[in-house]
């Protein structure tokens, strides 16, 4: 499953009208009867009208026929959810152009899109329930049982907690992307210009770096959280030119050299991403989250550019007592008591435990991640969202505008 956006400029305004009404249908029903997609669109042509909307929606592989009801019902898809996403964000006049993919990750597609001043950001759109199916079959099995909308629910509060946490790790002044925007299953935040920590073959000065990503460790830990996924695929790491007597950074404009002038330095500096499954310093299982998190820097440090540190640690005993000290706001109450409920954040919990689980059963853990893009690997053979993968990843020329409303959504290269 891919984000196609080349069905998007045929819809008209009374099928995206239906569209909405099958996401809203969605809300207490999981499969929406016909009935009611008819009743929530109240076209003007009447049902007849409802009906070629929903046949050219379900052509698209934007909603779904399922088969197996009692009643004549639809649901939603992935690609159907993209596009009202999409369609969100163009209205805001945040997403004018999508562009190409940069990253497959565990469970979520990143893409590079662009506003129509041309400024270039990250679109991450959530895919719980995507690996699953290339794992072990008990668990496949279990997996096709469920619903596929809890699956889209997921991705749903997994967007949200992500974005949730971007905002209070930004405000409180942590590196990481500007949250800029979000919608359904998906979030909008700044293109950091680095790469993954997983792909720099070696650094100048590695006891440094190391230094620093220990200290965010522990600066997250003061403010109540644990990452959970802190490892090589989810540090970015940024290079800067600064002047030496000043640390002031110099922006690379045009016309400069790429090599630093002797009164210069390249600095690198960690950005940290991905943060959907980030927990609490008083979750249950804080201490082998912690410890996964250091073990995680150790072993890459000591792997890939020959670094041990001196120091053993840093130990969770002692990150728990910087708890809250000195001031520090407390991150993981500010953001878990934000509409979210206990159920919710266990519902979520336990589907990116099981995503995880999955990948480590098929022995696949360290090689996913950015350097992986062979994307087709993802699919799942059956959905029946995924048909013309063979097509072009986008068209180039003018942009087309798509929306009836006059909103133009196009792709860039
Ligand atoms: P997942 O949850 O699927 O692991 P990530 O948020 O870690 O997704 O993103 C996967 C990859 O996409 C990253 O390793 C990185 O290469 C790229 N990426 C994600 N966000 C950004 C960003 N804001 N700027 C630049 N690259 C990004
Ligand atoms: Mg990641």
């Amino acid at each position: 499953m891919k984000l196609d956006t080349k069905a998007m400029r045929h819809l008209t305004g009374e099928d995206w009208r239906v569209l909405t009404a099958v996401e809203m249908g969605s809300k207490n029903h999981e499969i929406v009867p016909t009935t009611l997609i008819e009743r929530i669109s109240r076209l003007r042509g009447g049902t007849s009208g409802v009906h070629r909307c929903i046949s050219n929606l379900a052509k698209n592989g934007l909603i779904a026929r399922v088969k197996e009801a009692k009643y004549d019902g639809y649901r939603l898809t992935y690609g159907g959810l993209d596009y009202l996403a999409l369609h969100t964000y163009a209205s805001r006049k945040e997403i004018y152009s999508t562009g190409t993919r940069v990253g497959v990750g565990k469970e979520s597609d990143i893409m590079i899109v662009a506003d129509n001043k041309g400024t270039q950001k990250i679109l991450k759109i959530h895919r719980l329930g995507r690996i699953s199916f290339r794992s072990v079959k008990t668990n496949r099995d279990y997996l096709r049982n469920r619903q596929g909308g809890s699956w889209m629910y997921l991705s749903r509060l997994a967007a949200m907690k992500e974005f949730a946490f971007m905002q209070a790790l930004k405000a409180e002044g942590f590196p990481v992307p500007d949250p800029i925007s979000q919608s359904r299953h998906t979030i909008l935040m700044s293109l950091i210009d680095a790469h993954p920590m997983r792909q720099i073959a070696s650094v100048p000065d590695p006891a440094t770096l190391y230094a620093e990503l220990i200290a965010l460790i522990l600066r997250l830990a003061k403010h109540g959280l644990i990452h959970g996924d802190f490892n090589e695929f989810n540090i970015l790491i940024k290079e800067e030119r600064r002047r030496k007597d000043t640390d002031e950074t110099i922006e690379a404009g045009l016309g400069a050299s790429l090599e630093p002038t002797e009164d210069e330095v390249i600095k690198l500096t960690p950005v940290v991403i991905d943060f959907p499954q980030m927990v609490s310093m008083d979750h249950e299982n804080a201490e082998m989250y912690f410890d996964r998190d250091v073990n995680c820097i150790k072993r890459f440090f000591k792997r890939r550019f020959k670094f041990t540190a001196t120091q053993p640690g840093p130990f969770f005993k002692d990150a728990k007592k910087t708890v809250g000290k000195n001031g520090a706001k407390r991150l993981d109450a500010e953001v878990l008591a934000s509409g979210f409920t206990k159920k919710m954040l266990k519902d979520l919990e336990a589907a990116i435990r099981e995503q995880q689980g999955s990948i480590e059963e098929n022995g696949e853990g360290a090689s996913l991640g950015s350097d992986v893009d062979d994307d087709d690997e993802y699919d799942d053979e059956d959905d029946e969202d995924d048909e013309d993968e063979s097509e072009d990843e986008g068209e180039g020329g003018d942009p087309v505008p798509l929306f009836a409303d006059g909103t133009v959504l196009t792709e860039h290269h």
